[in-house]
């Protein structure tokens, strides 16, 4: 196994002059080396051949013990030095102090086809940012984020991406429900890509002890390595990095809310600096539509990342940012400037996916109404908001509202209970929708295309996900194998998979795991 490493973060960054791996608070650094701990079975559940491509390792590769060993930590590469990052962040509205890769390791860059790729073993144990916690992390949490960067990034999402999933052959201790009922849980490490994991929280560390030296050197790396597009100097650089950072999290909030993902922790720290989604934990996706909806019970009573309230967390997160990076710019105005844009693009952005959801792309006075009131009509009664988006396809311009109907009613979790104020409501919308269809040029079939192509067929359901992990630890990494394969192809109809294309079976309605997760992962 040979892969181009190009260390940069480590070379060109501050490192913490302490190399002991004990849990303490960084200061003046941007990381500190550490070795990730050695596992005791390491046995490989899947690699992804996409994500070994993109930095360079072949088929062959990925079955090699070099492979097996290195990404589980039994093994550091010729000529790297790992590291944990130091960032800080915002939990739930407050300042948090210090946090960082608590239990994520780097490894190492590669730079391999013109792209730089930053590796990384999530659950790979304790580092210098660990606090209370074991630095480790469980099968269960590791296959859902495994399968959900990738899915992700074949729904066109901005992602971290995933490379391999494995058994470290240790047992972790956890409390699910918090509620002192610990257990002993396999443990599991996720191999991580991507171009970067630095966060907000990597600027905000910085900014909150004021060490605005090793702040302009972050941001100074961050733009040469990540944005080379931007060409100003001194703070007009740093203005539009904050507007560039500013474009790409809009971008990826407008995708969240296209496919129904609900990310559920929106921390400071949990905000990728180029726009990716990342970290995974008590993540799911909308089946009923409801805006009001959170998977994270750590956020059961204010929802403060629930699905509609996704892009105002972004916006509030990049105050944060804006903050941040404030000592290197001494001037509110640009500042504010680039979050009041943020606000007018996301209309803008907003409007024109709920167009494309809707297979609308001539333009029309009405479709601002006809897009807010679908999106309180899907709330009547439980409305599952992938299988409605898919069938709408199906909708010709010569049906009647009656023939429209049929086909969307599939979406209904309770068909037969729908109020007749309810089914009134949709007849109206949809008697709209018909009207609004006319004005269309695309023939039927044109605009199903193009509706298929962002409206997905197939995602990562919450109760998929857990019969995954139901199985896996079972011993059984058939149905992994099965939903990674799926996934590959989110868009397309997939006859032998129809069985995915269906609502969440009822026993799934309130179960831990699917409907309701916490951070124990
Ligand atoms: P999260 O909300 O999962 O993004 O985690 C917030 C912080 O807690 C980050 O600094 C993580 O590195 C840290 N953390 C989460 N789980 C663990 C764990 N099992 N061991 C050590 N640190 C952890
Ligand atoms: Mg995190």
């Amino acid at each position: 196994m040979k892969l181009e490493i190009n260390d940069t973060f480590t070379k060109e960054l501050p490192a913490d002059s302490i190399h002991e791996n004990t849990r303490r608070p960084v200061r003046k650094a941007c990381f500190s080396f550490v070795l990730p701990k050695k596992t005791s079975k390491p046995l490989l559940l899947h690699a992804s051949d996409h994500v070994s491509a993109l930095i360079g390792l072949s088929k062959h590769d990925i079955q090699s013990d070099d492979f097996l060993t290195v990404f589980t930590g039994n093994s550091v590469l010729p000529n790297t030095t790992p590291y944990a990052m130091c960032y800080g962040g915002h939990q739930f509205g407050n300042w948090a102090g210090q946090l960082g890769d608590g239990r994520a390791i780097n490894l190492t860059e590669v730079f391999y086809n013109n792209k730089r790729w930053a590796i990384q073993l999530k659950g790979a144990g304790e580092t210098p940012y660990s606090r209370m916690a074991d630095g480790l992390a469980v099968l269960r949490s590791s296959i859902r984020e495994y399968l959900c960067s990738e899915a992700m990034y074949h729904l066109g999402v901005p992602t971290t991406r995933a490379l391999s999933l494995a058994l470290t052959g240790d047992k972790v201790l956890r409390d699910i429900l918090y509620n002192g009922n610990q257990e002993y849980e396999e443990g599991a490490i996720v191999t991580r890509v991507a171009p970067t994991f630095i966060r907000f929280g990597n600027f905000e560390i910085l900014a909150a002890y004021e060490d605005k030296k090793n702040l302009k050197i972050l941001a100074d790396y961050t733009i040469k390595h990540f944005y080379p597009q931007i060409k100003s100097k001194g703070k007009q650089a740093y203005i539009d990095l904050f507007s560039e950072v500013s474009k790409l999290n809009l971008d990826m909030v407008i995708h969240w809310q296209r496919v129904g993902f609900v990310h559920g922790v929106m921390n400071t720290d949990n905000m990728s600096i180029l726009g990716l989604t990342i970290d995974y934990g008590p993540y799911g996706w909308l089946e009923g539509f409801d805006p009001e909806w959170t998977p994270n019970t750590t956020d059961r009573q204010h929802k403060r990342y629930r699905f509609g309230n996704q892009p105002n967390i972004v916006l509030w997160n990049l105050m944060k940012l804006a903050n941040a990076l404030y000592p290197l710019i001494e001037d509110v105005a640009p500042l504010e400037g680039i979050l009041e844009t943020f606000k007018t693009d996301y209309e803008i952005a907003h409007f024109k996916m709920m167009k494309s959801k809707l297979g609308l792309y001539q333009n029309d006075k009405n479709d601002n109404s006809l897009i807010s009131s679908i999106e309180q009509i899907l709330q009547l009664a439980e409305t599952d908001m992938t299988i409605f988006y898919r069938n709408l396809s199906v909708v010709k311009k010569t049906d009647s509202v009656d023939d429209a109907m049929t086909k969307i009613k599939e979406a209904f979790y309770e068909v037969n209970e729908i109020k007749s104020e309810t089914e009134a409501a949709w007849q109206n919308w949809l008697s709209s929708y018909l009207d609004r269809l006319q004005n269309e040029t695309h023939s039927d079939t044109d605009r199903q295309k193009e509706m298929n192509m962002i409206n997905p067929k197939y995602v990562l359901r919450n109760y998929m996900a857990q019969l995954a992990i139901e199985e896996a630890e079972k011993g059984n990494y058939q149905v992994i194998q099965e939903l990674y394969q799926l996934l590959l192809y989110p868009y397309k109809e997939q006859l032998e998979n129809e069985k995915w294309f269906a609502k969440r079976p009822d026993w799934a309605r309130n179960k831990i795991g699917c409907s309701m997760l916490s951070c124990s992962s």
